[in-house]
């Protein structure tokens, strides 16, 4: 297994009453697997691909990477896995708007002191189709070129696990698509591991499976999905 959760809890405390973002989840993530994580506003999506990718300490549990349970490691270690290990995607691109999109792409992987792979890299480059937009800062880019490189940021260390947070949130569904290709070629070419949170049934459905939070737990999980059994998954969370 590429990733193990288990047990995994996590309450906030604040001046009202203590929520419980996370009751003891358990789930595993096979290598090469794609897995959508879907829920209503509130399910606790986020804190879940927070907990997992070592950005948010759970209250009891373990995440296993690789076998190695990263709960336990001091701050200086989590920050090496998290360089290392995981690949990060989210909404807004995150790209830095001074660099092109090949500095952009590279940046982590010097600052972490990692070996690059001009091959992957040149490989990458070209399966994102990016070839010719790698001169180009982020503001000479449009949205979905942008997330693409994103993607080819969180790739380029080849990571044991890609972590997306409504990676296609702010795109519209034609550059969606070019992002979720990207991912799903990932998983099927590659085997790269991807967990994606989203709130859209069909990007959702280019996952293996989808796993489906309600009240920080798992309710239930659909594989080979396909937008209208997604859609129905949703409906029945949002009925009960
Ligand atoms: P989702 O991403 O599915 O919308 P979250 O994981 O963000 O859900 O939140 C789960 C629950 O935990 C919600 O009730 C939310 O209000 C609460 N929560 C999340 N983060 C915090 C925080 N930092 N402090 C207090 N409560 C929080
Ligand atoms: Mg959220």
């Amino acid at each position: 297994m590429t990733l193990q959760v288990l047990g995994l809890t996590k309450t906030y405390v604040g001046e009202a009453l203590p929520v419980h973002a996370l009751r003891g989840v358990d789930v595993a993530f096979p290598r090469g697997g794609f897995t959508a994580v879907m829920g209503p506003s509130g399910s606790g999506k986020s804190t879940f691909l927070h907990c997992a990718a070592g950005l948010e300490r759970p209250d009891s549990g373990t995440v296993l990477v690789e076998g190695r349970d990263i709960t336990r490691l001091s701050e200086r270690e989590l920050t090496q896995v998290r360089a290392r290990a995981f690949g990060f995607v989210f909404q807004s691109f995150n790209l830095l708007p001074m660099l092109d999109a090949e500095e952009n792409i590279t940046i982590g992987q010097s600052l972490a002191g990692l070996t690059p792979d001009h091959a992957w890299r040149k490989e990458l480059v070209r399966s994102l189709g990016l070839e010719s937009r790698l001169r180009h800062r982020p503001a000479e880019l449009s949205g979905g070129q942008q997330q693409r490189v994103a993607v080819a940021r969180a790739l380029v260390h080849r990571p044991s696990v890609l972590f997306a947070d409504e990676p296609t949130g702010n795109l519209d569904s034609r550059a969606g698509a070019g992002v979720l290709g990207a991912l799903r070629r990932a998983a099927s070419e590659h085997g790269q591991t991807i967990v994606m949170v989203t709130h859209d049934p069909v990007a959702a459905s280019r996952a293996d499976r989808v796993l489906f939070l309600r009240d920080g737990g798992i309710e239930g999980e659909l594989s080979d999905p396909v937008p209208e059994t997604v859609l129905e998954w949703i409906r029945h969370l949002e009925s009960v």
